[in-house]
């Protein structure tokens, strides 16, 4: 029997796959996209339109991705879209200061108490290296603290062990960055706050900033330990070092406030991306104001950006946020509750081993029995369970993230009758799973 029952051909996809490998490195802009921990052919979207993708040879799927966060409120909500319409005839970049950028800046502190300032950047990756530079501007020290496991975008300091993309390709590290980009780096394992207790012993006066995932989500989902963003926030005090929380993911999607509307532990910096961009380029960094007042014009630390604060990128996220009340996220919360049942119920049905892990309306699973509360016991699960049940869902019409090591992402777009597609879907996804063969034993089969 072969291993991937479910494959099927797109062969439109295909070609358009076969075509851009020959004008991008593997054939797409971010590594995840090319399926390759899955295997197959990476779907080449043409729609979207609420919980829906339709790809290029017509099928239409549920989407449990969101463009890996961003699409909260499903794909082309038509409030977002007549923003982005309005914004767009009156000219889509200026190189000027802008009104659209100071409302943004605004429902941003509004809605993130620690958050005094805010500065606009263009991506995720750009802010947590922004971020990073202002720590170390503002402390004068040199060392950088991340966990193992938590990705914090494609920043040199911090592509050490991190999850994500790097998860998924088994990288340690990556060629081109530097001993000496790398070297500032302590990397330690996540949920523990003696290692960090350790580093900060070993390396007085020296730590400029930890940084981590509010909680994470690029080695799957992990969340903190009661108390592990509380204990880290203590010890950077303690030992004059900036907290940087990563809310690039987990910002304005898992509360109103991102994870520190869950957790309540104020940061001395945080980086914000996805949801606030409505789809579009936006990101952005902030916190304390005597942090942030080091940075140029201001203060000495040098950052900038040609499209900071675009004014299209800037009317989808303001758009996009100004619909996120706190009904939108009872929604997002009741339907990412929804799917997690359907999916454990189906497998638990089949005698699967798994674990769904949960940080609000973010969630992924395991397919492992313990809990996970690093990258080691992330790493231990059967990832190979997951290829089978993705092929499935993928066949069945359901557009689940090509990776273990990923969240899945609901929006509040999705309904009940999409709800009831992907309930369609499971059982032969969760029988490809039970039946799935580790690939030594399949014969080295990838
Ligand atoms: N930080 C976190 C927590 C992320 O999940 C990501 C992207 O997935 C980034 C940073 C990088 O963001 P971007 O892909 O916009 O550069």
């Amino acid at each position: 029997m072969s291993q991937q029952p479910y494959r099927y051909e797109a062969p439109v996809s295909q070609s358009l796959f076969d075509r851009a490998a020959q004008v991008t490195p593997g054939g797409v802009n971010s590594p995840v996209r090319a399926f390759r921990a899955v295997g197959g052919t990476p779907r080449f979207m043409v729609s979207g339109s609420g919980p829906y993708l339709t790809d290029a040879d017509g099928r239409e799927y549920v989407d449990l991705v969101c463009s890996w966060g961003p699409m909260i409120l499903g794909h082309a909500r038509p409030e977002v879209v007549a923003a982005v319409q309005e914004a767009v005839v009156r000219g889509t970049s200026f190189g000027t200061p802008g009104e659209g950028e100071v409302a943004l800046a605004e429902e941003i502190v509004a809605r993130v108490a620690p958050v005094d300032q805010v500065r606009l950047v263009s991506s995720g990756t750009e802010a947590t290296m922004s971020a990073i530079r202002l720590a170390r501007g503002f402390t004068g020290r040199a060392k950088v603290v991340k966990f193992a496991g938590c990705y914090h975008g494609h920043v040199d300091a911090l592509l050490a062990a991190a999850g994500s993309g790097v998860a998924t390709f088994a990288l340690p590290d990556t060629p081109g960055v530097t001993g000496a980009q790398a070297g500032e780096t302590l990397v330690l394992p996540y949920n523990d706050l003696d290692a960090v207790r350790a580093a900060f012993a070993a390396h007085p006066g020296e730590i400029a900033c930890v940084i981590t995932e509010a909680s994470p989500g690029n080695m799957g989902v992990v969340p903190p330990r009661a108390g592990f963003n509380a204990g880290l926030r203590e010890l950077c005090r303690a030992n004059g070092a900036l907290y940087v929380s990563d809310e690039v993911m987990t910002g304005f999607r898992t509360s109103r406030a991102g994870w520190f509307g869950v957790d309540g532990v104020a940061p001395d910096l945080m980086t914000f991306g996805k949801v606030m961009g409505g789809g579009f380029p936006a990101a952005a960094f902030g916190g304390r104001a005597d942090v942030m007042a080091a940075l140029a014009p201001a203060g000495p630390v040098y950052q900038a950006g040609t499209l900071s604060g675009n004014p299209v990128a800037t009317a989808a996220g303001l758009a996009q946020l100004r619909l996120l009340d706190e009904a939108a996220y009872a929604t997002v919360d009741r339907v990412a509750d929804q799917v997690r049942t359907l999916v454990s119920e189906a497998l638990a049905k089949e005698g699967v081993v798994h674990r769904v892990q949960s940080a609000s309306n973010m969630f992924s699973v395991f397919f492992t029995e313990d809990e996970v509360h690093d990258f080691a016991e992330a790493k231990r699960q059967e990832a190979f369970r997951f290829t089978a049940f993705f092929h499935a869902m993928l066949a069945h019409g359901v557009y689940l993230p090509p990776s273990a090591f990923e969240s899945w992402f609901v929006s509040t777009a999705h309904d009940d009758r999409a709800i009831e597609r992907i309930a369609a879907a499971l059982p032969a996804a969760a029988r490809a799973a039970a039946r799935a063969v580790a690939p030594q034993q399949a014969g080295g089969a990838a």
